[in-house]
This record gives C-alpha cells, structure tokens and sequence, in this order.
C-alpha cells in the first residue's frame, strides 16, 4: 500500500480552499515531484494534484500584458503564436526542456515553483522581469520573479498558495536565449543565458548561483557603454558558480563569459 496521500482538485478555488484547510504538496505534471519522490528524499505525504484545472492552462493578453497561465506546458508554449510573436525565447528555453514527454507533462509553473537554479525557462522570465500571480483563498498577491526566490529551492510562495500565473509586459529589443548543457537534448544546464539587447539591456543567468541571477551591474556597465572585457570583469564579481558533477566553477565561469561576449555581439 502507498503510504502516500493523494487528493484531486477540479476548479482553482476547490484547490485554494483545500490548501489553505490543510498542508498539501501540489502536483501539476509531476516531472520534478515524481524525480525526487523516487530518490529517496525525504518527502511529504500529501499531495493535492492540479493537472485537471484548465483554467490555469490559458496564454492570453490583458491589455498589453502577455499572460501565461501557470499550468501552460512547454509544448504549448512551443506551440503558441502569442509567444512566437512577444517571447521567442521561451520558445527556445521550451524547446530544450527535457524531450517531448517532460514538454507534454512539465509545466511553465512547476518549473518557477520548483525553483532549481537549473530551470530554463527562469533566466528567460528573470531576464523581461515577468511578474508572478500568487493565489490562496485571503486574495491575489503578484511577486517579481526577481524578488520571488530567497535561496537555494526557497521562495516567497506560501503553502497555502499557487502560482496562478506569469505576466510579461512589453518590452523593447531583440531576444537571446543560450543553454549549454552537455548535448543539445535531455540535458540539464550548466550553464544558461538570457538576454535582451537594447539601450538599457537585460541580462540573467542559470546554474551560475544559488537562483537565477539577473547581471544588473554587468547591464549597467554595458548600457552605459564599457567594453565587453569591462563587463566581463563585473559579471565575474556578480555570478558565483559551483563545482558539482555536472561541471567545475571555473569551466561555468568561462563559459559564462563567453556567451555574455556572443550575446553583446549577436
Ligand atoms: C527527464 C527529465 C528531464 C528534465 N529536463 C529539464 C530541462 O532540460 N530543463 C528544466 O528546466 N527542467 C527539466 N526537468 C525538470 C522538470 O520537467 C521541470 O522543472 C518542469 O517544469 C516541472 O513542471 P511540473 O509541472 O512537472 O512540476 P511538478 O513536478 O508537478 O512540481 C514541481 C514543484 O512545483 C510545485 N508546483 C507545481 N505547480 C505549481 C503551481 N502552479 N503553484 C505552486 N506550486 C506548484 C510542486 O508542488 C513541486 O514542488 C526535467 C525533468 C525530467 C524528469
């Protein structure tokens, strides 16, 4: 018998209610939570399953605002012209996420709520400073993803709520997203940059701390035009990469030069 305790919502506001009466881990495509439950971490035992809850599978636009719902896959992200046009870079971070089932099952929130340093699509998000819908039964609160992680795998999300939502507003310049992992599938990242390249450019980086990192030293030093060697020595005094069994610090620390060089350039 599992000793695992499973209960199923149907609307957001039966899963807020169930949250907010009683400590529950929530499960949306379970790729990360089917991972670690199979580790042998320790876990929690009771799980509230929110795949059923389409409403959050929405990608939309208010006003000028592009509006991912937080259960989007990245197949439909992939998929979706309102990205193409606004967020092609998603696309690609989208693209590189696992193979076609992680796309079909993982979803935009899971990876944001799950909040390893390694996620793809946050350098992405941290990079256009998206903004976070968080939900619970008292009301809606919305958290820069800047501001939303506190630590390694910690955040600002309460138990009691979700992440309903990712909002992009517009912005200005041309799009660079770069993953390198150790093949171009089914690899996790050692290293990731995303960017926008504009009078004012916005820089982020996976896999290089604790979070995601947004360089906004580096992206100072470069709007306000110092060269791509100055900013080279400023991104080093703002990212602190780690030796781990994917990668050393060093190779991290160079590649990450490099692809700051190939985003300025391109
Ligand atoms: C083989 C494999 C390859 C992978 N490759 C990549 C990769 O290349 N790049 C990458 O970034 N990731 C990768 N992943 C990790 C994973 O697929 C992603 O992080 C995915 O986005 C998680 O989404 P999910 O819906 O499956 O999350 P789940 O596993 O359902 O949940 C993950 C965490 O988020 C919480 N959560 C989920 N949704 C919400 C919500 N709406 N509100 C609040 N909390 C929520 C859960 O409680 C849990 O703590 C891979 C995983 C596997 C198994």
């Amino acid at each position: 018998m599992s000793t695992l305790d499973l209960r199923r919502a149907s609307t957001v506001d039966e899963a807020l209610r169930i949250l907010h009466d009683e400590p529950r881990t929530p499960i949306a495509g379970a790729t990360d939570v089917y991972v670690a439950l199979n580790f042998g971490q320790p876990m929690p035992t009771r799980y509230l399953d929110i795949w059923a809850l389409d409403e959050l599978r929405t990608i939309g636009v208010r006003g000028d605002t592009l509006v991912l719902g937080a259960m989007a896959s990245f197949t439909s992200l992939i998929h979706s012209p309102l990205v193409a046009d606004r967020l092609p870079m998603l696309i690609e971070a989208a693209k590189l996420v696992g193979g076609a089932q992680i796309q079909n099952r993982g979803t935009l929130g899971g990876n944001i709520a799950n909040g390893s340093p390694a996620g793809d699509s946050l350098p992405v998000l941290a990079a256009v400073d998206a903004v976070l819908v968080l939900r619970s039964v008292t009301g809606t609160r919305r958290v820069a993803i800047t501001e939303f992680y506190t630590g390694y795998r910690k955040s600002v999300l309460r138990p009691d709520e979700l992440i309903t939502a990712i909002e992009v507003a517009p912005f200005a310049g041309r799009q660079y997203f770069r993953k390198v992992g150790t093949r171009a599938a089914l690899a996790i990242s050692k290293i990731v940059l995303a960017g926008v390249r504009d009078a004012t450019p916005r820089i982020a980086f996976g896999s290089v701390a604790p979070t995601v990192v947004r360089a906004r030293a580096t992206e100072q030093a470069l709007g306000a035009g110092a060269t791509i060697e100055e900013a080279s020595e400023i991104l080093a005094g703002e990212i602190a990469p780690i030796d781990d069994l994917r990668s050393s610090a060093s190779y991290r620390m160079r590649v990450a030069t490099n692809l700051l060089h190939h985003f300025w350039s391109s």
